[in-house]
């Protein structure tokens, strides 16, 4: 199993603009499979946790206003090489940097607000699954 789950966020701006349908048409084209999902809001202090890593880098706190300020979906998404095939899918952090036809690069507006979360190692991917979906049933 490891290797083939990563998990996932639409993040509030690209919520608000519309986008959900556009990035899990994406996700899909990708050939990935959803095998959970929610629409749902964190919390600062969820917001804050999921993102603790980050808690001495200067953006934290915009970063944890912006990720509680409104719905985002999460989900846990299925495919061989998942973790670094949807880090391919989304392209940089910053979209000024990200690949033409990637999620970040045609629905990002910042590297704020940068539309997706994708998670960056196997064991991240199980973590934040959990964070979300603990005792929830997968498909
Ligand atoms: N971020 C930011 N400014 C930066 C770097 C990151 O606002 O200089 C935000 C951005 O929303 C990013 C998140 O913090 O997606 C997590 O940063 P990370 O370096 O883990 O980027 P990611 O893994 O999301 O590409
Ligand atoms: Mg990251």
């Amino acid at each position: 199993m490891a290797g083939n789950r990563t998990f996932t966020m639409i993040k509030p701006d690209a919520v608000k603009a519309g986008h959900i349908g556009a990035i899990l048409n994406k996700i899909n084209q990708g050939g990935f499979r959803i095998v959970a999902m929610k629409l749902t809001q964190l919390s600062r202090e969820k917001a804050g946790e999921f993102y603790a890593v980050h808690k001495e880098r200067p953006f934290y706190k915009d970063l944890v206003d912006f990720m509680s300020s409104g719905p985002i979906v999460a989900a846990i998404l299925e495919k061989d090489n998942a973790v670094a095939d949807f880090r391919e899918l989304i392209g940089a952090t910053n979209p000024a940097d990200a690949k033409p036809g990637t999620i970040r690069a045609l629905y990002a507006t910042s590297i704020g607000e940068n539309a997706v979360h994708g998670s960056d190692s196997d064991e991240n991917a199980t973590i934040e699954s959990n964070f979300h979906f603990a005792g929830v049933e997968l498909f």
